[in-house]
């Protein structure tokens, strides 16, 4: 068994056999065989290590004639891997002795072989001979598993998909009826890829550090997406532990749910509106369930992803109105135009430049602008579901003033536009901008006065103000809302509010954060927009407090020096609200 520790990004709990998400990403069935199969076990491995020497000795004449001898070699050296008696041994000992399937002892002997070597230090030279023990391992299930090898595409069966890292389209293509976990070995607490595992509600844990070499696959796992606990071949005790988790994580959802019909109110009878993110159409209904008054972020740029192509004005229009229909009456939807980019692009036609520096460079709203076509498609798409609902534009990436009324241009130009096509469309439809760049928060009055709501994405703004990246593990402890001069820059934002009557939303992560909540609200936010999952527990904070003793907190919390000491009187502050919650 072998505990490690990550970033708890999606919460529940889960148990499961392991499917090694790679290049070659084999499937191992079964782990097991009868004891009565040994003999043919280990004959069939035989045959494929024999097939496996064969393919390598090919290789190695063919690369040898093309690039010449000293690049034959490596395959060379594979064959000779291969033909090695203790490895043979060694695997065979695990199918007689452990009844381990051939598949599962080559890719068990062939990972601890690979592990010893990178321990060992030897630099560069021993880790490239265990990356040629990855290479084998690939080799020998190729022709041990043949047909059966598999991508995430054909599961049939429940796994708990583990990966060096998964692109927020990867995981959106995630199916949550059988991935009923992830693990990456990298990765952030506000990636995109986070946030996609809460919308499709998949326990995750990123940034976990190096593992995938001490695992393989079909071990079985342990995944607590509440605690960032990750358990390889978990024991009994820890098998025990994990279905009590589960209980009580059941009946913590079951509480919460108990949440939905009740009002957004303080405990003092002050309303909070509380409003749902979607990445994806359907995700509309199941925020309303939760309790949301609508939606306050519909992140577009999903629609995006994952394809091929774009896609059409009217392919956006019916998407819209799909979200319209399963929203009440009345209802807002504040659909955020293009923020496509840095870690959001399309894997197959990958970044539209190459940058070195994409989070810093042309992405969302600078896209849209260098891209007119991109951009009018879209809103012509949105002002024409305008007609069926309350639509609301949010313009992500604003940096200042010029950008913000270069985009009302372009948009008055798509406006003149369709009244000349004679196409009907709401002509008050209201104009927000994101506020999630320091320059923006500082400027923040004087863009109000141009539109007409603000909505602060704290998942950006947090790491353009601390210069931390928010999808990178190694720098995961700078990245972090309670950081002083993040707070100095939100509370200048919801003062925009106080002194202008022009609404302020919270549509980043941080407010969909228990402990984020009685402080936001004690600095004078009155509208949460967080995904659909967070609901529930973000009202249950609210109803717990007055606002006197919110603001109480926020005065207290903006006097604090580091974002530790900010953290932890936070949490405090939240146990004492709800005595026995468990952060
Ligand atoms: C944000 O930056 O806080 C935000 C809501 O936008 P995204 O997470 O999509 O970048
Ligand atoms: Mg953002």
């Amino acid at each position: 068994m072998m505990t490690r520790r990550g970033i708890p990004v999606s919460p529940g709990v889960a148990l499961g056999p392991v499917f090694i998400l790679d290049s070659t990403s084999f499937r191992i069935h079964s782990r097991k065989i009868r004891a009565g199969d040994v003999d043919s076990e280990i004959e069939r491995l035989r045959t494929a290590l024999v097939a496996a020497v064969a393919e390598a000795r090919v290789e190695q004449q063919s690369v040898s004639s093309q690039l010449g001898k000293h690049y034959g070699a490596i395959f060379e050296a594979h064959a000779l891997l291969l033909e090695d008696p203790a490895l043979l041994d060694e695997i065979e000992r695990h199918v007689r002795d452990d009844l381990f399937s051939a598949a599962y002892s080559v890719s068990k002997v062939s990972r601890r072989f690979a592990k010893a070597l990178l321990d060992f230090k030897g630099g560069a030279a021993m880790a490239s001979r265990s990356a040629d023990l990855h290479d084998i391992e690939n080799r020998v299930l190729k022709h041990l598993l043949g047909a059966h090898s598999e991508g995430l595409k054909d599961l049939h069966e429940p796994v708990i998909v583990v990966a060096h890292e998964l692109t927020p389209s990867q995981t959106a293509q995630l199916n949550p009826k059988l991935v009923h976990a992830f693990v990456t070995e990298a990765g952030g607490r506000a990636s995109h890829t986070a946030i996609i595992a809460a919308a499709l509600e998949i326990p995750a844990i990123v940034g976990v550090g190096p593992f995938l070499s001490d695992i393989s696959s079909g071990d079985e796992v342990v995944v607590d997406g509440m605690h960032g606990i990750f358990i390889i071949n978990p024991d009994d005790e820890a098998r025990h532990r994990f279905e009590s988790a589960r209980h009580s994580y059941a009946s913590f959802e079951r509480e919460l749910d108990e949440m939905r019909d009740l009002p957004a109110v303080t405990k003092d009878g002050h309303k909070v509106t509380l409003l749902g993110n979607i990445e994806f159409p359907h995700e509309a209904a199941h925020a309303i369930e939760r309790g949301a008054e609508g939606i306050g972020l519909y992140r577009t740029e999903f629609l995006y992803l994952s394809r091929d192509e774009d896609p059409t004005e009217e392919e956006q229009f019916e998407a819209f109105c799909r979200v319209l229909q399963d929203m009440p009456p009345g209802t807002p939807l504040v659909i955020r135009t293009l923020d496509l980019g840095a870690d959001k692009f399309n894997p197959r036609s990958g970044p539209t430049v190459d940058e070195q520096n994409p989070v810093l460079g042309l992405r969302s709203i600078r896209l849209c602008l260098q891209n007119l076509p991109l951009f009018k498609t879209q809103l012509r798409a949105i002002m024409r579901a305008s007609m069926f609902g309350d639509v609301r534009i949010l313009l992500p990436m604003i940096s200042g003033l010029r950008e913000l009324r270069q985009c009302k241009l372009i948009l008055r130009d798509v406006t003149e536009d369709l009244e000349e096509e004679g196409v009907a469309f709401n002509s008050a439809v209201p104009i927000g901008t994101m506020i999630e760049i320091p320059s923006a928060a500082i400027v923040a009055h004087q863009l109000a006065r141009d539109v007409d709501f603000l909505s602060i994405g704290t998942n950006d703004l947090v790491q353009y103000t601390l210069a931390a990246d928010r999808t990178n593990e190694h720098v995961a402890e700078l990245y972090s809302a309670s950081d002083p001069a993040v707070l100095q820059l939100i509370q200048r934002v919801l003062d925009v509010e106080r002194d202008t009557g022009k609404p302020v939303n919270v549509c980043g992560a941080m407010s969909g954060e228990p402990v984020y909540v009685a402080l936001l609200l004690g600095m004078g936010l009155r509208q949460f927009s967080v995904p659909p999952h967070n609901i529930p527990e973000v009202k249950r904070v609210i109803r717990a407090t007055t606002l006197s003793d919110a603001k109480e907190v926020a005065t207290r919390a903006l006097q604090l020096e580091t974002a530790t000491e900010v953290t932890n009187y936070l949490r405090d502050q939240t146990r004492r609200l709800l005595p026995g919650y468990e952060i």
